[in-house]
């Protein structure tokens, strides 16, 4: 069966456009989301949308699926893995726990289908775009294949490895942005305790060993970068629950691989307080403010 049928479940903030891509290049795409909304963004988009998942993917090439967690993967796969035909390509873009991928796609295998996870950065913004960068795991056998079918929604495909490479890269990447900000925020407030401003301190460290793209694309204090989220309100961008979801993923990772990451799993308690204390809709940059409210505290 050819993969020009696709079958998309999921069709939220990044499903949907997501979804609306393939439609743009041509594909036949069915649908479906447990969202009224979704449906009905996704018909005017031009998505066949069904009545169940299990519809949907009767018929269809590849399964594309981008859902909120592993257990709602794991539950849209035991309802849909019978109804597709033998060989359908399964194909997961949401973040989820390697362990959870790795699950999903064995099923996908015993029931005799092809399956791979490519969970994807570039938010909402590059869901539109058809820009998102896609971290592939699969055999090699199926590199080539699956990066043509993501091709009209993809800016890069980067094949990491075998089944969950793509998670493993996507949390080992989330891990070091969450700590990176951390540090590059608990920096701006130590400065300015120390009578340091904002802007000599990101002329210095801008260029010099302290450099990371926390620091030079989303400075977490208005000012030195125009264009992050810190100049509007630290209205995301990418939001404190998301960075707090990615980070308890990698956490879980660090636990069941016996991985000694203290930095990482320190980074996972503080966002996820972070996100449990207001700061979930905001931009993850935010955690400046939450970290310069406890120094405040602290020195009374
Ligand atoms: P979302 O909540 O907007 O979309 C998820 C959709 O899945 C919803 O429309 C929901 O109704 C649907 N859904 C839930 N259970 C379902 C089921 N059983 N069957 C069919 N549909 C079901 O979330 P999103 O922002 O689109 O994120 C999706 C995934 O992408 C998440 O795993 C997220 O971590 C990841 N992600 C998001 C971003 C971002 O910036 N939003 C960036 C990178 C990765």
């Amino acid at each position: 069966m050819s993969t020009t049928t696709v079958a998309f479940i999921g069709l939220g903030n990044m499903g949907g456009p997501m979804a609306a891509n393939l439609v743009g290049a041509g594909h036949t795409v069915t649908g479906f989301d447990v969202g009224q909304e979704a449906c009905d963004k996704a018909r005017e988009a031009g998505i066949d949308v069904k009545g169940s998942a299990a519809e949907a993917v009767a018929g269809a090439g590849a399964v594309v699926t981008m859902l909120p967690n592993g257990a709602l993967l794991l539950s849209v796969y035991d309802e849909v893995l019978a109804a597709a035909a033998p060989g359908t390509l399964f194909v997961d873009c949401s973040t989820v726990a390697v362990s959870d991928a790795r699950q999903a796609a064995d099923l996908a295998v015993a029931a005799g289908h092809r399956a791979a996870d490519a969970p994807v950065s570039g938010g909402v913004g590059g869901a539109e775009a058809g820009s998102l960068t896609f971290m592939l795991g699969c055999d090699d056998a199926l590199a080539e294949e699956i990066t043509a079918l993501l091709d009209p929604m993809a800016g890069r495909v980067v094949h990491c490895g075998a089944s969950g490479a793509g998670q493993a890269a996507k949390i080992c990447n989330n891990m070091v942005l969450g700590a990176s900000m951390i540090a590059i925020s608990e920096a701006f407030v130590l400065g300015e305790k120390l009578g340091l401003t904002h802007q000599a301190f990101f002329d210095v460290a801008s260029t010099a060993s302290g450099q990371c793209w926390a620091l030079t694309t989303n400075c977490p204090v208005p000012g030195p970068v125009p264009t992050s989220p810190a100049n509007r309100d630290w209205k995301p961008g990418f939001a404190g629950a998301l960075m707090a979801k990615d980070l308890g993923l990698a956490r879980r990772a660090v636990e069941e691989s016996g991985t000694d990451a203290a930095v990482g799993s320190l980074a996972e308690e503080l966002y996820r307080r972070f996100a449990d204390e207001g700061g979930a809709g905001l931009d993850f940059s935010a955690i400046v403010n939450t970290i310069r409210e406890r120094s405040a505290a602290t020195a009374e």
